[in-house]
């Protein structure tokens, strides 16, 4: 009997960065590399319906800032 352990986890290419990413359960922020990368990818999301409303997008530097707050806690 052959038993192939194949815990090799998949990797996939990060859609914002294009890096090599780790498919696994503690990544959480795949197909991303980072939660800065998924951010990204949610800003520019987002700059498209902004741009229909006519709002500023976010830039990476707010998107950094933004992430900045969130890991120190304060609001
Ligand atoms: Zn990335």
């Amino acid at each position: 009997m052959t038993q192939r352990t194949t815990n090799r986890p998949l990797e996939v290419a990060c859609p914002q960065c294009h890096k090599k990413v780790l498919w696994t359960e503690d990544n959480l922020y795949r197909p991303f590399c980072s939660k800065r990368c998924k951010l990204l990818d949610l800003g520019a999301w987002a700059e498209e319906s902004h741009r229909i409303a006519g709002e500023p997008a976010m830039d990476e530097t707010e998107i950094d800032e933004m992430i900045l707050r969130q890991e120190r806690g304060d609001e």
